[in-house]
C-alpha cells in the first residue's frame, strides 16, 4: 500500500479536497497522514487518514520525520504562497527532507496533477 502524506495550508485546503476526491480511487487505496486539519478536511471528504499535529504546532516537522525515517512514499503539500506563515522554518525543513530522501513531492495543484499520473503510470507503485 502507497503510503501518502496531505498537507495544506487554508488558503488551498479547498482545492486540496477537489483533487483528492477527482482522483478518489487511487487515495482510497492509499495510507493517507495529514497535519491535522487538512486531515479532518480528508475525514469528511470520506477519507480515513492518520491524522498528526496542525503544522504550525509540529505538524509539519512529524511529516519530515516520516520522510526521513522512509515511512511515506509521497508527500503532496498545498502550499499557499501568498500568505506568511509562522512555522515557514518547518515547511522548509519538511521540503529539505523530501530532497534529502528523494521523496516525490508536489506543491502546487499543478504539480500534483502530474505526480499523480507518474503514480498510476509507474508499474511498481502498489496500488
Ligand atoms: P493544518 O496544517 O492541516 O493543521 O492546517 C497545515 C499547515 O499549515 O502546515
Amino acid at each position: 500500500m502507497i503510503r501518502i502524506a496531505m498537507i495544506a495550508h487554508d488558503g488551498k485546503k479547498a482545492d486540496m479536497v477537489s483533487f483528492v476526491l477527482k482522483n478518489k480511487e487511487l487515495f482510497k487505496t492509499a495510507q493517507l497522514y495529514a497535519t491535522s486539519t487538512t486531515g479532518t478536511f480528508l475525514e469528511k471528504a470520506g477519507f480515513t487518514v492518520t491524522k498528526l499535529l496542525s503544522g504550525p504546532v509540529g505538524g509539519d516537522a512529524q511529516i519530515a520525520a516520516k520522510v526521513a525515517t522512509g515511512e511515506l512514499d509521497f508527500v503532496f503539500f498545498f502550499r499557499d504562497p501568498l500568505y506568511r506563515h509562522p512555522h515557514e522554518p518547518d515547511v522548509q525543513m519538511l521540503m529539505r527532507m523530501c530532497d534529502v530522501h528523494n521523496i516525490p513531492l508536489a506543491t502546487n495543484p499543478a504539480a500534483a496533477e502530474f505526480l499523480l499520473k507518474g503514480m498510476i503510470a509507474d508499474e511498481d507503485t502498489d496500488i
